[in-house]
């Protein structure tokens, strides 16, 4: 149902949010986009949920956080004149008092509304309880330690999707062949078999998706399970600053608008129309498509930012005809364009 969401976006709540970006470019002041998240015992969740909302609302934070009983997971950007205000209060919360939050960086347009949900999940694995016990997870490596146990001979493996690990990974990483995290720790459990005893690396952006994929593989019978501490956001870091030469080659695939945070100059994806060497994600132009993929220069020259020419020719339509062809149910562009790209992308990865 994704493209009929996207096409309302597109169509109804567009001036909303122009008028959301708007207001953010016009505010007077800086804001520091920054993460933190932590598995813990969470009660009453409604309760909480609108306690942070009016706190961080009265404060104008913005982002997207959520909470469930299993813990917290929050982006937000912060007025920089309320950090402080922010951390004070967030400390005065028991649950919250020790919670590590990520290194800021500088950038005002990360976000445009405040947003918090409840979920189930902070990372929406869907596996059953019964198959981790989150008090007892891998151990929580170093960029130093990591990079002593790949020059050991250790096993590495991506703890992301696969179109993150397409354009940058650890050298000689396991990438899961997997869209979404439903699929990933099966699929983890999987390519890991017949290992269980020995040393497995996991890695993910900023660490919690290791968090119960570490405490997963633990509990079906792993004995040497080890996370990057903070993931590849705290590794990059962490090797400019020490002046350490990078084990991550290519790109960090962010979820923000620019789509991926450069580590090392290296370009290890091709572009899914062409095969030319490229490493760009972007979102199909088509709003009711919006597929995301890898395209270079030139491919975006000629489909117009589109994954194919089925979709430039959609948008070069008149919107009210786009509409048109929607509400008759003519076509759904997202269901026909993951096959339609899927395969191809299975083809540049076998190459
Ligand atoms: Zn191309
Ligand atoms: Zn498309």
């Amino acid at each position: 149902m994704e493209f009929i969401i996207l096409l309302h976006n597109e169509l109804y709540n567009k001036k909303n949010k122009q008028d959301l970006k708007k207001k953010v470019k016009q505010e007077g002041f800086e804001r520091i986009t920054c993460s933190f998240y932590k598995y813990m015992p969470l009660q009453n969740i409604e309760d909480l949920r609108d306690q942070l909302y009016i706190s961080w609302n009265n404060l104008d934070i913005l982002g997207r956080i959520y909470i469930s009983n299993e813990g917290i997971n929050a982006q937000i950007s912060i007025p920089e004149h309320n950090i402080e205000t922010f951390k004070n209060n967030l400390y005065l919360n028991e649950s919250f008092k020790d919670i590590h939050i990520k290194p800021a960086i500088k950038d005002g347009t990360s976000f445009y509304k405040l947003t918090i949900k409840v979920k189930k999940e902070i990372v929406a694995y869907k596996v059953a309880p019964n198959e981790y016990d989150m008090n007892k997870v891998g151990t929580h490596l170093n960029y130093k330690e990591f990079n002593k146990a790949i020059d050991d001979g250790a096993i590495v493996i991506d703890v992301r999707n696969y179109y993150e690990g397409e354009i940058g990974k650890f050298e000689n990483a396991i990438i899961p062949d997997v869209d979404t995290s439903i699929e990933l720790l099966p699929e983890i459990k999987k390519l890991l078999r017949t290992k269980e005893k020995e040393k497995i690396l996991m890695y993910c952006t900023g660490g919690i998706r290791c968090e119960k994929a570490s405490s997963y593989l633990l509990h079906n019978g792993f004995k040497d399970v080890n996370q990057l501490r903070g993931g590849i956001v705290q590794y990059a870091n962490d090797i400019k600053k020490y002046n350490e030469k990078s084990k991550f080659i290519g790109k960090n695939f962010v979820f923000d608008h620019r789509l991926g945070e450069r580590i090392t100059d290296d370009i290890i994806s091709k572009c899914h129309q062409c095969t030319l060497e490229t490493d760009t994600h972007t979102n199909c132009a088509n709003q009711a498509c919006h597929i995301l993929f890898i395209q270079c220069y030139k491919c975006s020259k000629k489909y117009l930012r589109c994954c194919s020419q089925e979709c430039s020719d959609f948008i070069k339509k008149p919107k009210d005809e786009q509409q048109q062809i929607f509400r008759e149910g003519k076509i759904q562009f997202t269901a026909q364009k993951s096959m339609s790209i899927k395969p191809k992308l299975k083809n540049i990865k076998n190459n």
